[in-house]
């Protein structure tokens, strides 16, 4: 099955691997399409997929194709069902969200730059095993009016537009992640308040270049 959509599909996963998102096996990508989704195929690093490697799954969760389909197809389901707005799903074992994933921690308003992903904080998922239904509610949960989520113990998920937003969106988040990392070095910083955020999130409503 290869198709335009497949082939984008298969150079944001790459772009995982280029930006550092991800390595080997780690991670996985999706984009919406009618009626279903095309995923990343478990267990193949991108660098030796092809097109036709990618996975067409239905919402109902069958596949198609020579390929298993990642083994998160749950989550990126999940959040086609519950969320209009994504249009392609992102999920990375990033080294900067890894490491406060690894505390079990969400992310304060310690930047202005956190309401890039909708709010004033991205939350942490609880745990649960790879691969799992529970796995999925927990993110679903943590991603509530937000576009970035961590998983606990585990690494990140973002999702956005299209694949090429949904990779930049990956890439500002792991740098966010890096930015409050470094800043703990000299102690917890300061958090803007609830004030300073809504004047942020509002600026953010149009923020950028007017659609052309
Ligand atoms: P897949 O190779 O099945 O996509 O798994 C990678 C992963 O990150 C599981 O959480
Ligand atoms: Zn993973």
């Amino acid at each position: 099955m290869t198709s335009t959509l497949a082939s984008r599909l298969l150079d944001a996963a790459r772009g995982m691997n280029a930006a550092g998102l991800s390595v080997g096996t780690a991670g996985n990508l999706s984009v919406r399409r009618a009626r279903g989704f095309l995923i990343t195929p478990t267990g193949l690093p991108f660098e030796q997929c092809g097109a036709d490697d990618m996975v067409a799954m239905t919402m109902g969760g069958r596949s198609s194709g020579v390929r298993a389909p990642s083994s998160e197809w749950r989550i990126h389901r999940d959040i086609y069902r519950a969320r209009p707005e994504a249009g392609a799903i992102l999920h990375a074992h990033s080294p900067f969200a890894t490491a406060i994933a690894c505390h079990r921690q969400g992310i304060p308003a310690f930047h202005y730059m956190i309401a890039r992903f909708g709010g004033s904080n991205v939350r942490c998922a609880h745990y649960a095993t790879f691969g799992t239904q529970a796995l999925s509610d927990h993110a679903l949960e943590a991603l509530e009016d937000r576009s970035a989520c961590l998983l606990a113990n585990h690494g990140m998920i973002v999702f956005g537009r299209d694949c090429a937003h949904a990779l930049a969106l990956g890439i500002e988040f792991e740098a966010l992640c890096r930015h409050y990392l470094e800043s703990m070095r000299l102690g917890n910083p300061a958090l803007l308040s609830p004030d300073e955020m809504t004047e942020v999130l509002a600026r953010f409503d149009s923020y950028g270049q007017p659609p052309g």
